[in-house]
């Protein structure tokens, strides 16, 4: 079971997460190109190793364990995460595409600041 990324990472985007995996499995790190265009970064589902590191680091409680851990109104950025790909332009533009669509599908949601929408959605 992978590890999932989030909406509160949209407008944070800090890296913390980055730093910590130990296999490098979150993208697109600060150095990497896709970095100014990508809304939000994503975790490699096949090459995550379930380490829960990532967890306890983000500032906005973001990631989940799991797809079934995943809340409702964030499950459809379980394929943004599985579909991107650093330096595959078709897979970033699918995984950008879903996460448009999120956004502009729960606009009260995301009117919540990154750091309280995490408890918004366990409400929901
Ligand atoms: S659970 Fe571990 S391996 Fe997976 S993204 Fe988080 S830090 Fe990386
Ligand atoms: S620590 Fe959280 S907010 Fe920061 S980049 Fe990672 S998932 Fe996004």
């Amino acid at each position: 079971m992978p590890f999932i990324i989030t909406d509160p990472c949209i407008e944070t985007k800090d890296t913390a997460c980055v730093d910590v995996c130990p296999v490098d499995c979150i993208h697109p790190r600060k150095d990497e190109p896709e970095f100014a265009q990508a809304t939000m970064l994503y975790i490699h589902p096949e090459e995550c190793i379930d380490c829960g590191a990532c967890v306890p680091a983000c500032p906005v409680a973001a990631i989940y364990e799991s797809t079934d851990a995943t809340p409702s109104h964030q499950k459809d950025l379980i394929e943004a995460n599985a579909v991107y790909r650093n330096g595959d332009a078709d897979a970033m533009a699918q995984a950008e595409a879903i996460v448009k669509a999120h956004v502009a599908a729960q606009p009260a949601l995301m009117a919540i600041p990154a750091a309280e929408r995490q408890a918004a959605h366990a409400s929901h």
